[in-house]
């Protein structure tokens, strides 16, 4: 089952949530003030290289077959596929970050670039939880 991230600009926390179908998301709220602006991270994959614990959990791993942490274009494939099989749209950042990951841009340094935005000064929920 897919876990996504989503940080809540109110409590500037990111929190782990379990998608049981990522087709159709729920809405979802921030387990600590119940706010509903939860933004979706999408940081976990771009650092695929760090979470390779957490993606070992997932239901499907033929979903991350081809990932080649090495190969940036892999990575964006990958983006793209997340983004189709949610249904979400992606915005002006990820299709930038997608073309320079294929472009063979350094992942590192667009998760920095990434990073600066408006997720600077996040936390991450460090109890371990898992959200529904
Ligand atoms: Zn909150």
């Amino acid at each position: 089952m897919p876990i996504f991230e989503y940080a809540c600009p109110a409590c500037r926390k990111i929190f782990s949530f379990l998608v049981r179908n990522p087709a159709k998301p729920g809405k979802l709220c921030c387990p600590q003030c119940g706010g509903s602006r939860l933004k979706k991270i999408y940081s976990s994959f771009a650092m695929v290289h760090s979470e390779e614990s957490r993606l070992e959990k997932m239901a499907d791993p033929s979903f991350f077959s081809g990932l080649d942490e090495k190969n940036p274009r892999t990575l964006a494939r990958l983006m793209r596929k997340m983004a189709s099989e949610t249904g979400e749209e992606m915005d002006d950042e990820m299709r930038e970050v997608c073309a320079r990951l294929e472009a063979g841009e350094d992942p590192e340094k667009l998760e920095a670039m990434m990073g600066g935005g408006d997720s600077g000064g996040y936390s991450r929920d460090t109890s371990g939880t898992l959200y529904e």
